[in-house]
């Protein structure tokens, strides 16, 4: 991989990036033909890391197709994928953690404790390996970009880090590898969160300004769908992930909501 991306730097070429865990979609999609719009080649990745779930979680059980993701990554002219395995990545003796201060006290931090250490430490590898220009992520995983954003400035690793914008279904779930987990009652339920942000967007919309009371709103009618269990709702500032509790600019909506199992994340952007 990294003789692969400095030949192309020798000869002047630019590499985006774009690091996924894999079972691509559309939305995985969505950042590679960003990535060839803003750079001459796209490399993809593709690494399940395990340093980034918790005990309880889903790493055994997340969904896995290497010969369908290559396919994809092939017709979406990707010119190179990265597939490391674990013990590549964490040789015997790894001891480095990439941790920040404030940024995972918040949102998905908050329940999911080492989470982003695992993240930032597994996105510094590979940006030390893959050496791209770009780097795109999904602001699907808000918390995750503003966290990579952060760290990319504060180590100066001089890589343009790029957003790009949630991909949904039709129904407007947002699109993750986890949806394949969920049962067809459980993803008729998962369409509530979209719901319960748009409500929140037209609460915003026709004057409503306490946060308490939106998030309430939220709540209720997320709590009244089947198979539904809130992790947190909250309103914040898009840049440091602190609470908001009144809505006079604009604001992130976070949430996360167990449907069945299967914890879903989603947010939306609400200005008044
Ligand atoms: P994952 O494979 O879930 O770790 O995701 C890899 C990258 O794809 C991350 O930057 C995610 O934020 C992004 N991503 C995942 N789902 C979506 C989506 N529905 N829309 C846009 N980006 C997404």
């Amino acid at each position: 991989m990294r003789g692969f991306s400095s030949d192309l730097r020798r000869s002047g070429k630019t590499i985006a990036f774009v690091p996924t865990m894999g079972f691509l979609h559309p939305g995985h999609l969505s950042l590679m033909e960003k990535g060839k719009s803003l750079a001459d080649h796209v490399v993809v990745s593709i690494f399940i890391n395990p340093t980034q779930f918790g005990p309880n979680e889903d790493l055994s059980a997340y969904p896995k197709d290497e010969t369908r993701d290559l396919e994809m990554t092939r017709k979406a002219g990707v010119d190179a994928v990265f597939l490391p395995d674990a013990n590549q990545i964490y040789p015997e003796g790894f001891q480095t953690v990439v941790s920040l201060k404030f940024l995972p006290g918040h949102l998905c931090g908050l329940s999911r404790p080492g989470h982003f250490d695992g993240v930032a430490t597994v996105v510094t590898k590979l940006l030390g390996i893959v050496r791209p220009h770009k780097a795109i992520f999904g602001e699907k995983d808000y918390q995750q970009l503003a966290i990579i954003r952060q760290m990319v400035k504060d180590l100066e690793m001089g890589i343009d880090i790029v957003g790009a914008p949630i991909v949904r279904e039709a129904d407007g779930l947002a699109m993750s590898s986890r949806n394949m987990y969920l049962t067809s009652s459980q993803r008729q339920s998962a369409t509530c969160l979209y719901q319960a942000l748009l409500a929140s967007r037209q609460l915003v919309q026709d004057g409503e300004t306490s946060a308490a009371a939106i998030t309430r709103s939220a709540a209720a009618r997320i709590t009244m769908v089947p198979e539904t269990t809130i992790d947190y709702i909250t309103i914040c500032d898009p840049q440091t992930l602190d609470d908001v509790p009144v809505v006079n600019g604009p604001v992130l909506m976070a949430m996360a909501v167990k449907v069945g199992k299967t914890r879903l994340i989603d947010n939306l952007m609400l200005t008044p």
